[in-house]
């Protein structure tokens, strides 16, 4: 697998309007990068120089990963399978903290990260559905604000880094929260901010000005402490959880996991068990 994108080049072609919105997110999902750009991404302490790192999806061990991002952050990327620390926290938190990996289930996962698409799809089997906006290698190429499916068709649903690259986002949650059924359950990740709220201005409507308001070309907001109360207002309560909080230091070092934030969402309803 390759990762070598110039992301410097890249986005002076995305600010200049060379590069359309659609080809930029085709370009991405080849070769998924550009996909944080959050302001509250700081390494979380820097990893001992020999200190062993290891990533949990793919199993490989080295002395560091690769550096990513505009900002060349050093030690974030896993060179076999491209993940980055959301995507650690992600599958640690599945892992470690629901039954994600070991009952199978009818899951919707939005813009499917190809480091966990694979393995997802070999657990949950025809259960897993990706979807994604411009991606070919989704099941479903469509816009979240409309999904094709009937109302609680799915167990979970994970959406990681999608809502905030939505210039409209209230009509994705509902979405979201439609296609849930009573009792299950979401993983929402997005730029967040617990400190404030959400930041956002749609007078702000260029690729150049997103990155300088928003950290990010095709970012809309970065999310704050009202995000739970627009998810409840989809029918899906929010907890939020943060990454200092779910996981001890060691796990944060030995897996390189940043200062982040998940927010696991129910559906109320009866409790049924997942089919599969
Ligand atoms: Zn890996």
């Amino acid at each position: 697998m390759s990762f070598g994108l110039n992301l410097k080049r890249f986005l002076r072609g995305v600010v200049a309007d060379e590069i359309t919105e659609e080809e930029a997110y085709r370009r991405v999902y080849r070769e998924e990068a550009l996909c944080d750009g959050q302001p509250d991404v700081a390494p979380d302490g820097p990893a001992p120089a020999s200190g062993e790192v290891e990533c949990p999806i793919c199993g490989n061990r080295a002395g560091r990963f690769l550096p990513f991002g505009l900002d060349n952050r050093p030690n974030v990327q896993c060179p076999t399978c491209g993940s980055v620390e959301r995507h650690r926290i992600l599958w640690l938190y599945l892992a470690g903290q629901t039954d994600f990996m070991t009952r199978p289930a009818r899951v919707l996962h939005t813009a499917p990260e190809s480091c966990m698409e694979g393995r997802f799809r070999e657990l949950h089997g025809d259960g897993y559905v990706g979807v994604d906006r411009f991606s070919a290698g989704a099941d479903v190429e469509t816009d979240i604000k409309a999904l094709p499916f009937e109302e609680g068709r799915f167990d979970i649903v994970l959406s990681s880094h999608v809502l905030e690259h939505i210039r409209n986002d209230r009509p994705a949650i509902r979405e979201l929260g439609r296609v849930l059924r009573p009792g299950g359950w979401a993983v929402v990740m997005v730029p967040y901010d617990p400190d404030n709220p959400t930041y956002e201005d749609s007078s702000i409507d260029t690729p150049e000005g997103r990155l300088a308001a928003f950290g990010h070309p095709f970012h809309f907001r970065v999310y704050g402490n009202d995000l739970p109360a627009r998810l409840s207002e989809a029918g899906l309560d929010a907890k939020v959880l943060a990454t200092k909080d779910l996981f001890d230091a060691e796990t944060r070092r030995r897996f390189r996991l940043n200062n982040n934030h998940l927010l696991h969402c129910r559906k109320a309803g009866r409790n049924r068990p997942a089919s599969g």
